[in-house]
């Protein structure tokens, strides 16, 4: 997968994007990431990227003309017109469902505002999805397009070692992950669940499917009710509750 982000701080995103596990997925090919500098699109000598907005109003706006410019070199570039993401907190809030729904975009553009925002007519021309990451104001787009980039990087194929590190995990299968533990067996007193160190495959994974269960009803029991549940499960939900 290649994601484009369009940006007035490249380097903000660079950096963050050659870090750790995205940085090595980007070292052997998994991923590809271009960070574009939105003022080399500029047309004044000033390179001048935003202007004050009509009708009056605090604040200034992202110019229509720059950014046009930048998306239709990244079309050029790639050969054809990438899905076009505007992050923005009017936009439909990321989910573990909608990233896995632009997994089936091989080219993500993800353009950032800042200031009070864009020029509306270059987002009816280019832009295909508006998303917000969550019902909150931040100053630019550049964190949100990180959030997106890097939840969405990691479910690429090749990124993490191997796919049972996201199946498990929170959110994938509509259940919260269970608690996990590591060395020492015992810490400050306090010993890990003796099931994990018994070797019994079967039991384990009863044991975890009860506690990511037991979190879920605890912190986000709002999810169980589009989660997929057995007939056992449905069960050990009905004795929590009898239990609380
Ligand atoms: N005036 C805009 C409004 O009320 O919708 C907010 C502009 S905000 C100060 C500047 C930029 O930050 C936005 O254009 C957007 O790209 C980004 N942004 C801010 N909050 C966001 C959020 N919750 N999710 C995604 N992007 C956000």
């Amino acid at each position: 997968m290649r994601i484009d982000i369009i940006t007035l701080f490249p380097e903000m995103c660079e950096k963050v994007m050659s870090e750790s596990i995205i940085g090595r997925a980007r070292k052997k090919g998994a991923i590809e990431v271009v960070c574009h500098q939105l003022r080399d699109f500029a047309l004044d000598k000033h390179k001048k990227v935003d202007d004050t907005t009509y009708g009056g109003g605090m604040g200034m706006l992202m110019k229509a003309e720059p950014i046009a410019l930048c998306i239709e070199s990244i079309c050029a570039d790639i050969g054809k017109k990438p899905r076009c993401i505007f992050m923005s907190p009017k936009g439909k809030t990321l989910t573990q469902e909608k990233l896995r729904e632009l997994l089936e975009y091989d080219c993500i553009t993800i353009l950032c505002g800042h200031y009070e925002g864009v020029d509306q007519r270059v987002l009816d021309e280019f832009i295909d999805e508006e998303i917000s990451i969550g019902d909150y104001v931040l100053t630019g787009g550049e964190l949100p397009a990180l959030v997106l980039a890097d939840s969405l990087s990691r479910l690429v194929p090749g990124v993490l070692s191997d796919d049972l590190c996201f199946s498990e995990e929170s959110h994938f299968a509509g259940l919260l992950e269970y608690p996990q533990y590591t060395k020492p067996a015992v810490w400050r007193g306090v010993e890990i669940p003796e099931i994990l160190i018994s070797g019994h495959h079967a039991n384990i994974e009863k044991w975890r499917r009860q506690k990511s269960l037991e979190e879920t009803y605890k912190k986000r029991p709002d999810m169980l009710e589009s989660a997929v549940l057995t007939e056992e499960d449905k069960k050990y939900l009905r004795s929590i509750s009898e239990n609380n």
